[in-house]
């Protein structure tokens, strides 16, 4: 037990502190952000997400509009519409051409080789008529054209930026979006001989060169080891569920709210704890020390994180019924403190994808955010009021946006949750720094 090597690390508790509010966790299959897809049948009726009827509607069993290579056709440019705005989202709204002009001040740091949602606001002009017209995104590199992308869509009317659907959208890979990479948009006619006459309107932007995308920072990797531990103070034995679904639906749960350009999770060995850890608060602090301890033996790199995912009780229900502590995590003041990078949390499906969310928030050098949920605030420089995330949000699992004055950011302990655009760009120069090391 010598290998603690700061002892100035603070630790982070987190409490749900009424039962009443993680119940409704379970009554829905999909009336939280995440459980239309999370391979969990929320509300016990034996179906699973896109296929309980509780999801219909939701963005998540919505079929997939992908982005296609562009073909060498030479379509003709779209009348009787036009280009007002597009934003682009790696997580949170960014504004790139408002009214025909670049804008120059964006929220956060776009990330190299991050997926990303264009979404182009068209509104009709003269001689509209509503048919399905083609969004084709050029990508440039140095003056070259590196990629294409585009897709089709039905055209009706004005887009508005609360209605996903309102504009057209096309999500741009982020092996195809490198530091310096430029963007031109066009909108075209589905055919060449198409001839719908209308006014001409502003459908290339830029109409010379491609622009910036604001592509200035190489995208890091998340990299966790999870490490399942055997609960073995109860007698139990019990494990996590570390299959492989889900695995995956922590990773894109990650991926959708820390900004980089992949989250590698790998499943480590077995970890047998025999010690209490209870509700209230009594065996966290030890049972963390442990599982950080087990980097070495993990064969962790440096910029690694490690979580110890576990279930103290037969079911969230019963440890949680008067509220209880969710998860532990290191308060990791430098990106070189290596062997703070450490957090444990509830497996339970209901709370433990949010839950480690933000411990690794934690791990990053995040304290807890005021929303008046609870939790307090360490982040006294956080700038929305109520907790709330400031800028409208976009999440690529659910494909849906968020809005900025219902969403509270992952920090807090409110919900629903999002990530703001501070807690953003802050874990963002944490990724940067931790994943050179
Ligand atoms: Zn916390």
């Amino acid at each position: 037990m010598c290998c603690r090597k700061n002892l100035l690390v603070l630790v982070s508790t987190c409490f749900l502190a009424f039962i009443p509010a993680c119940a409704g966790w379970f009554a829905h299959e999909g009336r939280n952000a995440g459980e239309c897809s999370d391979e969990a049948d929320n509300d016990g009726d034996g179906l699973f997400d896109c296929d309980d009827p509780d999801c219909t509607g939701s963005a998540a069993c919505d079929e997939v509009d992908t982005a296609e290579p562009a073909g060498t056709d030479n379509l003709p440019i779209a009348a009787g519409i036009q280009m007002d705005a597009i934003y682009l989202y790696q997580g949170i709204e960014v504004h790139w051409m408002q009214d025909g002009a670049l804008v120059e001040d964006a929220p956060v740091s776009m990330v190299g080789g991050r997926d990303m949602l264009i979404r182009v606001f068209v509104s009709p002009i003269g001689g509209w008529v509503s048919r399905t017209l083609v969004l084709r995104v050029q990508l440039v590199q140095n003056g070259h054209e590196v990629d294409s992308f585009r897709t089709s869509a039905s055209v009706t009317g004005t887009s508005w930026p609360e209605e996903l659907e309102s504009s057209m959208n096309i999500t741009i890979p982020g092996d195809a979006l490198n530091v310096g990479t430029a963007m031109r948009v066009e909108l075209l006619e589905e055919s060449e001989a198409a001839s719908f006459g209308g006014d001409e309107g502003r459908v290339v932007f830029p109409a010379e060169e491609p622009q910036s995308l604001g592509l200035n920072t190489p995208g890091p990797t998340l990299s966790v080891v999870l490490v399942p531990i055997r609960y073995e103070a109860d007698g139990s034995g019990r494990l996590p569920d570390t299959s492989d679904a889900a695995i995956e639906r922590y990773r894109r749960h990650l991926y959708a709210r820390f900004p980089v350009a992949t989250v590698e999770l790998t499943v480590g060995d077995e970890f047998v704890w025999d010690q209490s850890v209870s509700a209230s608060g009594a065996g966290w602090s030890t049972l963390l020390s442990a599982v950080g301890e087990q980097r070495a033996l993990l064969g962790a790199g440096d910029n690694t994180y490690i979580y110890g995912l576990f279930e103290p009780a037969e079911s969230l229900n019963t440890f949680c019924s008067g509220g209880c502590v969710p998860g532990l995590a290191n308060l990791v003041s430098s990106a070189y403190d290596v062997w703070s990078r450490a957090a444990i949390g509830l497996a339970w499906d209901e709370v433990a994808p949010d839950v480690m969310s933000h411990q690794l928030g934690h791990n990053h050098g995040l304290s807890n955010v005021d929303a008046g949920c609870g939790s307090g605030g360490g982040a006294s420089d956080y700038p929305h009021a109520g907790g709330h995330i400031g800028e409208r949000g976009y999440d690529f699992v659910e494909q849906e946006l968020l809005e900025p004055d219902t969403h509270f950011d992952f920090m807090s302990y409110c919900s629903p949750a999002w990530v703001s655009d501070y807690t953003f760009e802050r874990l963002l120069d944490r990724a940067v720094d931790v994943d050179e090391l």
